[in-house]
């Protein structure tokens, strides 16, 4: 494995696996789950893009690259970007065209860890019949208790923005409908795809698979 080099702070443990007691480096846990998604069929296409915080201040992530198979995604090929500038990078790789949304959902939530974001047909088909009415609500399941954030019987109402093409005003986006997204840490991007986060690589990666499971259910039973 190539470990980057070049940046103290992302030597280290992300400070949310630190927390969680677990000592990840970054960079490897976003190759695993690059691997892990790929394979699951989230990220075809050279598509989605994975994000770990190494550190609120300055706020400094490490990222996916972009337009580079998702099964394919070596720890040394993932990028470290510090207040939207790229702060370490293999030579030729840029990193996901998204960052902004990242940066958006971690300036938003401090105590947001890693940002997964994947292209799942169910998440997208959910995502495309609710466009219009900007939100898809589940009510009732048991599923919905993996959710931390949403009281016990609530139901989950989960935001479908537009799937908007510039990037920084889709961030921007984000940052407006930052009281929508503080009661579940997910959303659907209309004809697109979605977007879970959580305290560490671990919680985003069960949300994926809650919301996964919530889009499959709805499609399926419709
Ligand atoms: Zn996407």
């Amino acid at each position: 494995m190539t470990r980057p080099r070049g940046l103290a702070a992302a030597r280290s443990v992300s400070e949310h696996s630190r927390r969680g007691g677990e000592r990840q480096d970054p960079f490897s846990e976003l190759a695993r789950y690059s691997k892990l998604f790929y394979d699951r069929g989230w990220m075809p296409g050279t598509s989605g893009n994975l994000s770990i915080k190494i550190k609120s201040k300055p706020l400094t992530i490490a990222i996916t690259p972009s337009s580079v198979d998702k099964g394919e995604v070596a720890a040394g090929d993932i990028l470290v970007v510090s207040i939207s500038k790229v702060v370490r990078g293999k030579k030729g790789l840029r990193p996901s065209a998204e960052t902004s949304i990242h940066e958006a959902l971690y300036e938003s939530f401090p105590d947001c860890g890693a940002v997964f974001h994947v292209h799942t047909v169910h998440s997208t088909l959910v995502a495309t019949r609710c466009a219009s009415k900007g939100v898809v609500a589940f009510a009732g399941l048991e599923m919905l208790k993996g959710f931390e954030t949403l009281s016990p019987k609530a139901p989950a109402k989960i935001p479908v923005l537009d799937n908007i093409d510039d990037l920084k005003e889709f961030g921007e986006n984000v940052r407006r409908n930052k009281e929508r997204l503080s009661k579940v840490p997910a959303f659907l991007i209309a004809h697109h795809g979605m977007t879970c986060w959580g305290k560490n690589g671990q919680e985003a990666e069960k949300n994926l698979e809650l919301m996964e499971f919530l889009c499959r259910y709805a499609w399926e039973a419709q």
